[in-house]
């Protein structure tokens, strides 16, 4: 191994394939992952997203090989990878719980994949500097993992899985138990070395920010099941259901009735009392009078003066000073409340008038909301 080859991205591979790949367990009544059809090409950052219990461990467990395929297959290009235990797939590994030895050093830590794959003593020593040299720690080479932070020792679990020079890495929530701080600093590591490294990256999140400033490209999973992928950007702005708009921080998620559709996808409802001007991303089961699911992101809300063209009459309620800008919940009926964000100087009591336009009031098929959940705000 030359520093040459280290320091190059992969070029060994062109696309990572999932197909029906199906994960039951044993006594659960619905499979945990539903035939995923994923394909990632060299170099996507793709970030499975969704709430707890939607089968994103289990879809990268199947990858990784740590959990068998009830049924389908995962390839490399055509070379079949599900038959292939775990250390045969070449995949670098980081997991929440940093899954450190306690009683090894730094250093012996991140040898240790290599030990696995039998490379000779002298190249592992060198091999395991540069990959603590990538996330700057080559210092703290001979510690023990008990005497590093939180942060530093999640950077020891990526420092060994990029000891072994892998073209693909896979995270499982890698973030999830640092505070906010250390969780921002490290969200930006991982991008550097994602950039520098030339990687391609599975990676596990909840956290819809995470997913939005890190990937390339989002799927989105429901049930078990792929709800949405596009690029973060499309799913921000056009989520393809309430469920993935709840998600994305839509976090006005309220029912309505159609008033009125048409030409095209303008459609009217009634909600929060009175008539509002949207968009409707439903193809079906928007007759008049048919319910609905309206989504609305709070920095979409408009404080006016006045009434104006498309708006809505509420009392701000709640509000929350956060530096830039002000939360306000501002009541709308007895039983329903709108969030917004705006800069103008609200007091909780006043009357307000919030406007918004119809682009930015999407309008889905009644969702059962079961799972539809927010959570960032
Ligand atoms: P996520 O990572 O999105 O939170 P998981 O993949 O961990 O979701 O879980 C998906 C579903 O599979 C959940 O309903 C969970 O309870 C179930 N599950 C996960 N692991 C096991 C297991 N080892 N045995 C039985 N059920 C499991
Ligand atoms: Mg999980």
């Amino acid at each position: 191994m030359t520093t040459a080859t280290m320091s190059k991205p992969s070029v060994g591979f062109e696309k990572l394939s999932m197909r029906g790949v199906t994960r039951s367990y044993a006594k659960a009544a619905a499979p945990a992952l539903s035939h995923l059809d994923l394909e990632l090409a060299r170099g996507e950052f793709v970030a499975l997203l969704g709430p707890s219990g939607c089968g994103k461990s289990t879809a990268l467990a199947c990858m990784a090989g740590l959990q068998p395929l009830t049924s389908g297959s995962i390839w490399r290009d055509d070379v079949r990878l599900d038959t292939l235990p775990p250390e045969k797939r070449g995949f670098g590994m980081v997991f929440q719980n940093y899954a450190l030895f306690p009683h090894m050093s730094v250093q012996k830590n991140v040898e240790f994949g290599l030990s696995m794959r039998r490379v000779p003593k002298a190249q592992r020593h060198e091999r395991a500097l540069r990959a603590l040299k990538m996330v700057q720690l080559e210092e703290h080479a001979g510690k023990l993992p008990s005497q590093l932070s939180g942060g530093q020792q999640q950077r020891v679990a990526i420092a060994r899985a990029l000891a072994i020079d892998p073209e693909i890495v896979l995270m499982d929530e890698p973030l999830s138990n640092l505070d906010a701080a250390l969780r921002i600093e490290m969200r930006t590591e991982i991008k550097r070395l994602y950039q520098e490294r030339g990687l391609t990256v599975l990676y596990v999140t909840h956290d819809q920010e995470e997913a939005l400033s890190l990937a390339t490209r989002l799927v989105v999973l429901r049930k078990g099941v792929l709800e949405q992928t596009g690029t973060p950007q499309e799913v921000y702005t056009n989520p393809a259901s309430a469920y993935v708009a709840g998600f994305m921080g839509y976090r006005n998620l309220f029912p309505a009735k159609v008033e009125n559709t048409g030409p095209g996808d303008d459609i009217s409802v009634v909600a929060h009392g009175t008539v509002l001007h949207g968009t409707s991303r439903a193809a079906s089961g928007t007759a008049n009078g048919a319910a609905v699911s309206v989504a609305i992101r709070p920095e979409d809300l408009v404080v006016a003066g006045q009434s104006t063209g498309n708006s809505i009459k509420a009392m701000a309620e709640v509000v929350e000073y956060h530096g830039r800008e002000l939360s306000v919940q501002a009541r709308t009926g007895p039983d329903t409340v709108l969030h917004l964000k705006t800069n103008e100087p609200v007091v909780a009591g006043a009357v307000l008038h919030l406007g918004v336009v119809p682009d930015r009031v999407l309008v889905y098929p009644a969702d059962d909301g079961e799972e539809t959940v927010q959570p960032h705000v």
